[in-house]
Formats: C-alpha cells, sequence, structure tokens
C-alpha cells in the first residue's frame, strides 16, 4: 500500500494527513495517467483533494479551513 501524506496549505494552520491507496494507484496518478477519482474511487471528495495536493505539491486545505474559504451555501 502507498501512504499519501499532505500539509494544509494554510501556512498559519499545521494539520497534515495521509490516505492509504494501492501502490499501482498512486503510481499511475503520478504519471497522470488517470483521474483521481478513477484511481481511487473508495476516497472522499477531501480525500481526493489530499491525493491532487501531495502529487502537485501545494498541499491541501484541511475540512476546517475548506469550511473558511468556501463558508456553506446550500440555502437556496
Ligand atoms: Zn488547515
Amino acid at each position: 500500500m502507498a501512504t499519501v501524506k499532505a500539509r494544509c496549505a494554510t501556512s498559519s494552520c499545521d494539520v497534515s494527513q495521509t490516505v492509504t491507496g494501492s501502490n499501482t494507484a498512486w503510481n499511475r496518478f503520478q504519471l497522470r495517467e488517470e483521474l483521481v477519482q478513477v484511481l481511487f474511487p473508495d476516497l472522499s471528495a477531501a480525500q481526493r483533494e489530499l491525493v491532487m495536493g501531495a502529487r502537485n505539491g501545494y498541499g491541501y486545505y484541511c475540512a476546517s479551513c475548506w469550511d473558511k474559504m468556501f463558508p456553506s451555501e446550500d440555502e437556496e
């Protein structure tokens, strides 16, 4: 299994998380052979963000930072 680790991209935030997936899926994703949702179908949207952030080196936004950046606008 591959362990993918990424740190929250918010400089003031110290959260880092890991996601595990198959080595094959991670290798293929790094080679950009397939989309993240195809290679990691079992991950949540937030976990996929983490995987993408780990690949491109930008990190990702943890759940609490994400909520701050994108306040819920579910109400119509
Ligand atoms: Zn954060």
